[in-house]
């Protein structure tokens, strides 16, 4: 790709005929929608495979991040940290890589991470997971949302989940033959409306998936949450799936509520984090799941098909990182005082900013200053203003206008700073 606008005129649309992608109807290409999208000098092939997700694009992530690269704008898009992890961490890989960590790790994780996961999640939340048998290294998050679902879930079956939701759920689920049942999150303060849970599930519902502190909305699990879902779980065989990925960044000195505190629910939790987020290095795609032995047998037998294992330098690194709590325990106020930097320099801007409570993530709502839908808002703020953000909406099943942006703080303070400026010229 090029950054001549005219680029786009070289797209076309296998799937549905539709022309996503002009300049009199701006919206963004492909995500989301019942159609393929081929660069003008693709390989031409006659073989039309018969699609497993026929309405799903590309991610929003990735056509974000192409689109900022094109207009050459800054990018508070992407969950990604645009700033380096720690020396000693490169320096503790690179050592691994020296010492002959080079080949396949055992399936379920190089066995001092696991005992170091172990005791993290005893000494954090008071659940003791089994090493062997329960703790289990994956290679991303991503991964581990993808072997859980996989292994747990039926064709035929139902799994419940919270719009707006991170993008993969879904599609997963829908990959094993089961059906997604999205359940909205209050459009005041995100929250889940739990008479709502209680009347989806039914004899089919296997699964619910949770995630907290959660992305995009930064909104978290309070004690009513836990109480609600430990309620309507309880005597049944659902299983929550549960992504902590932002489980050290929650802000306000309140406290993460894990799967892992609560003995009922940890007992039926398949818990997935990443390292990742944690230590500043999203692309070393390195992530763990924990879960009780019954649960976690299962998974593996995915696993180790999927990926077999994860890298190993990158494991006995993050097996010595984890060994200084404050590696992970310091990451709350590091991103707080982000958070607060971004909102401080967003003041005088039209936006209003929504609470964040955890995660990466803010919410800033535009509706009340431009008709424009989310798709249109979010292009016009990459070729006017030259600054990149996600559209709530393409966290939604239905993609419908939600009037609000999400805006991602995990980057370095110039670079909030100047896309602050940029969003109070808007
Ligand atoms: N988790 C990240 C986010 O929400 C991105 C993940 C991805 O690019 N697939 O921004």
């Amino acid at each position: 790709m090029t950054s001549d606008h005219n680029e786009y005129d070289k797209l076309s649309i296998v799937g549905t005929g539709e022309l996503l992608l002009n300049h009199s109807n701006p919206v963004l290409p492909s995500y989301g929608r019942p159609a393929c999208i081929f660069w003008g000098n693709a390989m031409k092939s006659a073989m039309s495979p018969q699609s497993k997700l026929p309405d799903v694009g590309t991610t929003i992530f990735t056509v974000i991040g192409q689109l900022s690269a094109e207009h050459n704008a800054l990018n508070l898009s992407q969950g990604a940290p645009n700033f380096s992890c720690q020396p000693a961490l490169i320096e503790s890989v690179a050592k691994a890589m020296r010492e002959g960590h080079n080949q396949y790790a055992p399936m379920s994780g190089v066995a001092a991470l696991r005992h170091a996961l172990s005791a993290k999640a005893e000494a954090l939340y008071g659940c003791k997971y089994d090493a062997d048998s329960e703790v289990t290294v994956v290679a991303s998050a991503s991964e581990g949302l993808y072997s859980a679902i996989s292994a747990l879930v039926h064709p035929g079956d139902e799994v419940i989940y919270f719009e707006p939701s991170f993008d993969s759920y879904a599609p997963i689920v829908r990959l094993q033959g089961a059906k997604p049942v999205a359940i909205g999150l209050s459009m005041d303060d995100f929250s889940i409306d739990w008479d709502q849970v209680a009347s989806a599930i039914n004899s089919r519902t296997r699964m619910i998936i949770i995630n907290s502190p959660h992305n995009p909305t930064g909104a978290i699990f309070t004690d009513f949450d836990i109480e609600r879902l430990t309620a309507l779980t309880q005597n049944t065989d659902i299983v929550i799936l549960s992504d902590e990925v932002y489980e050290h960044v929650v802000f306000d000195g309140e406290r993460h509520e894990s799967m892992a505190c609560h003995p009922q629910l940890a007992e039926r939790s398949v818990i997935v984090s990443s390292f990742g987020k944690t230590y500043h290095v999203t692309g070393w795609r390195v992530g763990y799941c924990l879960a009780p032995a019954e649960l976690m047998s299962e998974i593996r037998k995915v696993h180790q098909f999927m990926m077999f294992s994860a890298d190993t330098p990158m494991q006995v690194a993050f097996a010595e990182a984890l060994a200084d709590p404050q590696s992970y325990l310091g990451l709350a106020d590091f991103y707080q005082q982000k958070r607060d930097l971004l909102a401080e320099a967003l003041s005088e801007s039209r936006f209003e900013l929504l609470p964040s409570r955890g995660s990466f993530f803010m919410l800033a709502r535009f509706s009340h200053f431009s008709p424009l839908t989310d798709d249109e808002f979010v292009l016009s703020l990459i070729r006017d203003h030259q600054i990149a953000t996600i559209p709530l909406s393409a966290f939604y099943s239905n993609n419908k206008p939600t009037g609000l942006i999400r805006l991602s703080f995990a980057k370095d303070n110039d670079t909030l700073y100047e896309g602050a400026r940029r969003l109070c010229r808007v």
